[in-house]
């Protein structure tokens, strides 16, 4: 990696969701001068979705893009240098930790704060991308809410499909849960929850051909893999829950990650296998997924780096 740029930081923060503007907002107060790239997409996942009704402290509710915006504005206020750009690179072998932005200039770093989220997987459709956010969500806790009492359909047949599924049958009237083989990839346990519930309908070997509707999801065309026949199934939304990708691959090789590719962190902390290098929010969390859970790791991730930095300055 050249060193165009000699600038030399104590806490460089790479992501700009809930985690990372958390560990912004925390770092600047406590005066470590943090530096945040924010990333290709700035705001992260939230910019995708619309109202957020669960998030604490909105009691009417938000947009999500807003909500961003606040996030942003808190850090700002409080003193955090956000940048515009996306981390290229990163040489984490040596001290300080050296990260190259823009596939251009080098930052170099006394610790680092990962927030650099998880990508939801689509089908790929193009009416998926045309009608997200219009009833297309790949997110049922966050969006099955404002589909109370309406038919629905998710497609996934893992333990976040069967969750999210079993979130929805509580909220909607039913439940058309599409899966693509004769067997389900979800643990025994979730899939008996799923098949015991009266207001789930499976439908297997299950394809979906097209999302259905002109401004918002009227309904979901399917195709069974078996018989190629088509059926339309009226809904009012419909939920992608065919698995997330964890934005790390820019730390391959240095970081222990399980095999899906999270972060691996020491348990009741946002430490990784690398003293000074910390990590918060979806990156490291396949489990709970939410603003909520990324915002207070990433209040997490700055605690232990200002820890660790005053160790190394002490
Ligand atoms: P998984 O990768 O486990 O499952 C993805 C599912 O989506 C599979 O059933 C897969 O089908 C299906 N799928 C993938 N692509 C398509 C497609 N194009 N069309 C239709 N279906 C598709 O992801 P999850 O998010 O469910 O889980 C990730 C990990 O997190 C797992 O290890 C899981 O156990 C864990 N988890 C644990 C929870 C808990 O313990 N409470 C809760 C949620 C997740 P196929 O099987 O045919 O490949």
């Amino acid at each position: 990696m050249t060193d165009t740029n000699q600038e030399v930081i104590d806490c460089l923060i790479i992501g700009s969701g809930p985690a990372g503007y958390t560990a912004a907002i925390y770092t600047a107060r406590a005066g470590l001068k943090p530096v945040l790239y924010s990333g290709l997409q700035p705001g992260g996942q939230l910019t995708i979705t619309t109202d957020v009704e669960n998030y604490p402290g909105y009691p009417e509710g938000v947009m999500g893009p807003q909500m961003m915006k606040d996030f942003e504005q808190q850090a700002r206020r409080m003193g955090a240098d956000l940048r515009w750009g996306y981390v290229s690179k990163v040489d984490l072998s040596s001290r300080p930790f050296v990260v190259e932005v823009d596939e251009a200039n080098t930052i170099k770093a006394n610790a680092i704060i990962i927030a650099t989220g998880a990508s939801a997987k689509w089908l790929g459709l193009e009416s998926e991308t045309r009608l997200n956010g219009y009833g297309v969500s790949a997110c049922a806790v966050c969006d099955g809410f404002f589909f109370k009492e309406k038919e629905v359909a998710i497609v996934g047949a893992g333990d976040t499909a069967c969750e999210e599924a079993l979130y929805l049958s509580k909220i909607c009237s039913n439940v058309h849960m599409l899966v693509r083989r004769n067997e389900m990839r979800a643990s025994k346990v979730m899939q008996d929850r799923v098949l015991k519930t009266n207001n789930i309908q499976v439908y297997w070997n299950t394809e979906t051909d097209e999302i259905l509707g002109d401004k918002k999801v009227e309904a979901v065309r399917v195709r069974n893999v078996e018989s190629g026949a088509l059926t339309e199934i009226p809904v009012s939304a419909f939920f992608v829950a065919i698995g997330h990708q964890p934005n790390s691959d820019l730390f391959k090789g240095y970081l222990d990650m399980d095999e899906q590719g999270y972060i691996r962190t020491i348990p009741g902390s946002t430490k990784t296998n690398i003293p000074g290098v910390f990590a918060c929010g979806d990156v490291q969390d396949k489990i709970y997924r939410q603003a909520i859970t990324a915002a207070g790791s990433g209040c997490m991730a700055a605690l232990d780096a200002e820890r660790y930095l005053s160790t190394l300055h002490a």
